[in-house]
C-alpha cells in the first residue's frame, strides 16, 4: 500500500490494531477522519487521551471508574448483600444494560486456566474473599460459560462456601462457548433469572 503518505498509513495501522477492525475498515475509518472538520478530529483525539488518562480501576470492585470507589460501589441504593463476580470490567456494562440487577460487582480481571498456566493467584480472588462478611448474602458467579469460566466458577464456589455464603452461577441463556460481551439483553436477563447454587 505504498500509495498512501506515511502519516496516513500510520493511522490505518493504528485503527487496524483495534479489536474487530480489519485493514479495509481501518482504511475506511482513516479516510472518514481525513474528511472531518479539524475541530472534530481534535475533539475525538482529546476524548481518547482523556479517557485513557483519567480512567482507573475501582479499589473495591475493580470496575472502570474516574472516581474511587466507582459509581456503583458508592451508590447507597445498590444492594451490597449481592456480589456479582465477572471476569472483565466490560461484563459489568453488559449486565447493567439489562437494568435488573441491583447488587454490586467484583471484577476478577481474568480467569483460571490451567492450560494457559493461569492460577487463582493470577486473578483478583484474594480481593473477593476479603469482601465476604456477614452482610453478604449471595455471590453470583457470572464468569463466561466456557472451560475457563466454568473452572473459575467451581474454584470460587469451593473457596467461598466454607465462609458460609451462598454461591450461585448464572445458568440459562448464555450459549456454551459464548461471551457475555456479545450476549443480548434478553439472554443476559434469562441467565440471571436461571442462576442456581453451585
Ligand atoms: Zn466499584
Amino acid at each position: 500500500m505504498d500509495f498512501y503518505p506515511v502519516v496516513i498509513e500510520k493511522l490505518i495501522e493504528e485503527f487496524a490494531k483495534l479489536p474487530g477492525i480489519g485493514y479495509k475498515t481501518a482504511q475506511r475509518l482513516t479516510l472518514h477522519i481525513l474528511n472531518l472538520p479539524k475541530e472534530e478530529v481534535e475533539e475525538f483525539a482529546e476524548a481518547l487521551v482523556k479517557a485513557r488518562g483519567t480512567i482507573k480501576y475501582c479499589s473495591v470492585c475493580g470496575n472502570y471508574t474516574d472516581s474511587d470507589p466507582c459509581a456503583i460501589c458508592a451508590n447507597p441504593n445498590r444492594d451490597k448483600e449481592y456480589i456479582c463476580v465477572v471476569e472483565d470490567a466490560k461484563d459489568i456494562m453488559s449486565i447493567e444494560k439489562v437494568k435488573e440487577y441491583n447488587g454490586v460487582y467484583h471484577v476478577l480481571h481474568g480467569n483460571i486456566s490451567p492450560m494457559s498456566g493461569r492460577g487463582p493467584e493470577d486473578i483478583k480472588l484474594r480481593e473477593l474473599i476479603t469482601r465476604i462478611n456477614d452482610n453478604v448474602k449471595e455471590v453470583i458467579v457470572a464468569t463466561n460459560p466456557n472451560i475457563e469460566g466454568e473452572a473459575t466458577a467451581m474454584y470460587i464456589s469451593k473457596i467461598l462456601k466454607p465462609l458460609g455464603v451462598k454461591v450461585t452461577r448464572i445458568a440459562h441463556g448464555i450459549p456454551v462457548g459464548g461471551d457475555l460481551e456479545y450476549a443480548d439483553e434478553v439472554t443476559i436477563s434469562k441467565a440471571l433469572e436461571g442462576r442456581k447454587e453451585i
